[in-house]
């Protein structure tokens, strides 16, 4: 691997060298005034990237699995039942993971490449006279097939059902490249880490709790320690933590924030739409599908490309890797072997997005797969060229 090239593994993402040494800090007392400097406007810029007015942000050293961990230790107790789809190989492990707290979780399983069918959480949520269900678990955009769901649906069906169930999503893949919009959607919960669209290492857990999710957590009994928002929240009125902060990634966050919100959040939303449009592009010349089943679930941040039939997909990863020093994703779970992933999410430029196009179809060739070298990127290069970056409203 060459430390040169950028990563097109969806997460953790290229790092801007600004943000990289910005987590570079010299040791300081984490409960001075100068850590409350970088946590406050932290929290507060979280909150503005989940377009929110309500929430109250929570930073775990962590990643986002604990984040996972604290939203569902927070607001539920054991025995609990709730409601999930699967659709890829992050719902099933936050499945998983519920079970494994003695949750109770009504699954609906659909082909991996679909969203989240909001009708059959209506039917589920209707059917649930008595309110059993405490939680809808959603995830907003499943990394592992390139899948986007849409979080407003899920709510709508909720309402439509006049179900009370807190509703908890996973953006760890969406939230700061993707439009989120916490309040607007009625997100209870909303749970993302540092190494994705924040761009910076791996290493904090950040959670979002509404109102009515903090108002769940005395009577939630699920055990939590470390996880505890109420610990958390007491150490956030004197400006530190009930432990040892991860103080350069707090201050990371801190810039990372304020690197999007300067840039724009549509402009960023808008710049991964078309960069992803490229990608798409490019998937398409090589005649290959995508692993989402229709445009309306297309992710912007993560494309899972369909290899042909007999074709070991992760071939191209260990040849891109081994021979070019460049790092894509695997399948993963179901569809292992048969897809492999361009990240696109994060900090990456159209010509970063080209090289990575490049290397893919130098392995394809290499592989024997019938592709010609320069379609893909040809066709990216159309996308790019004819939607200017200084005109990135205009390309979404
Ligand atoms: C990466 C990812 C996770 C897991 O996050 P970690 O930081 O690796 O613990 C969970 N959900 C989704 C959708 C992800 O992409």
């Amino acid at each position: 691997m060459s430390f040169q090239n950028p990563v097109f593994i969806p997460g953790p993402t290229n790092m801007p060298e600004s943000l990289r040494k910005a987590c570079d800090m010299p040791t300081l007392d984490h409960r001075s005034s100068i850590f409350a400097e970088m946590l406050y406007p932290a929290l507060n810029g979280v909150r503005r990237i989940l377009k929110s007015d309500v929430a109250e942000v929570f930073i775990f050293p962590s990643t986002g699995t604990g984040g996972w961990e604290t939203a569902i230790t927070n607001t539920l107790s054991p025995g609990d039942t709730v409601l999930m789809a699967r659709n890829g190989m992050f719902s099933h492990r936050w499945i998983d993971m519920c079970e494994r707290h003695g949750l109770d979780v009504q699954i609906i399983d659909v082909a991996w490449g679909e969203g989240i069918p909001a009708d059959r959480f209506e039917e589920a949520l209707t059917a649930d006279k008595g309110h059993k269900i405490k939680a809808v678990l959603a995830t907003h955009n499943e990394t592992a097939t390139g899948v986007k769901s849409d979080i407003a649906a899920v709510r709508n069906a909720m309402d439509a059902a006049s179900h009370p169930a807190l509703l908890l999503v996973d953006g760890v893949s969406s939230i700061a490249s993707m439009d989120f919009r916490f309040d607007e959607w009625g997100v209870d919960i909303a749970v993302t880490g540092s190494q994705k669209g924040f761009m910076l290492p791996a290493g904090l857990a950040i959670t979002a709790f509404s109102p009515k999710a903090t108002a769940t957590i005395e009577a939630a009994k699920l055990p939590r320690t470390f996880f505890d928002i109420r610990d958390m929240r007491a150490g956030y009125e004197k400006g530190a933590y009930p432990y040892t902060p991860a103080v350069g990634l707090m201050n990371g966050l801190k810039q990372s924030c304020d690197m999007l919100l300067d840039e724009g959040l549509e402009n960023v939303f808008a710049r991964h739409t078309r960069l992803a449009t490229g990608v798409r592009a490019a998937a398409g010349a090589w005649g290959m599908p995508l692993c989402a089943a229709s445009p309306d679930v297309y992710s912007d941040t993560v494309s899972a490309v369909r290899t042909p039939e007999g074709f070991n997909a992760t071939d191209i990863v260990t040849h891109c890797a081994d021979t070019y020093g460049m790092a894509f994703g695997v399948g993963l779970g179901d569809v292992a072997g048969k897809v492999f992933r361009i990240g696109h999410l994060g900090m990456l430029t159209d010509a970063m997005v080209l090289s990575g196009l490049a290397t893919v179809e130098m392995a394809m060739v290499d592989l024997g797969l019938d592709v010609k070298l320069g379609s893909g990127v040809a066709a990216a290069q159309e996308i790019y060229r004819n939607t200017a970056s200084t005109d990135l409203k205009k390309a979404a």
